[in-house]
């Protein structure tokens, strides 16, 4: 089942020319109603739920309706990231809601370096990451 906007939640990302759904969408499935500034999915049947709008959403306003088998009919699932965690309530539709926390980082917001651990790497080389020795040409190249 396919991503969900809840308009009353939704502000059409301020305005802006590409909102962060229709960004963010592999399948350019997002829309925006210029007129009342509000996002919907277009196509729900070619969603495939990847939940990339659902998190990316500022709002808060996307939520995915999931498959009858873990969210019965009338459920929902939504996240709400922090900067280090992020939380999924989960609504069924007797009311019931549970929420699960998971950590989505192991150094501060910013604190990542991609280079970490490549002192003395020449990035300019041939040599993949790590490998100390240049390719050697095989036998069919000779
Ligand atoms: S990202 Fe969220 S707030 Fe922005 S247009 Fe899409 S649904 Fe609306
Ligand atoms: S869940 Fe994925 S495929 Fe579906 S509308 Fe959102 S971003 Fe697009």
């Amino acid at each position: 089942m396919p991503s969900y906007v809840d308009p009353s939640k939704c502000d059409g990302c301020k305005g802006g020319d590409k909102t962060a759904c229709m960004y963010i969408c592999p399948n350019d499935l997002m829309v925006l109603n210029k007129e009342e500034m509000r996002a919907y999915n277009q196509e729900p049947d070619a969603c495939w739920e990847c939940y990339s709008c659902v998190k990316i959403c500022p709002q808060g306003a996307i939520a995915v309706r999931a498959y009858a088998d873990f969210v019965p009919m009338g459920g929902q699932v939504h996240p709400m990231r922090s900067s280090d965690s992020i939380m999924w309530t989960v609504k069924f539709r007797n009311g019931n809601i549970k929420r699960f926390k998971f950590p989505i980082r192991t150094t501060p917001e910013g604190g990542a370096n991609a280079y970490e651990g490549a002192k003395g790497e020449n990035l300019a080389d041939e040599r993949l990451f790590g490998e100390t020795e240049l390719p050697q040409p095989t036998a069919l190249a000779k």
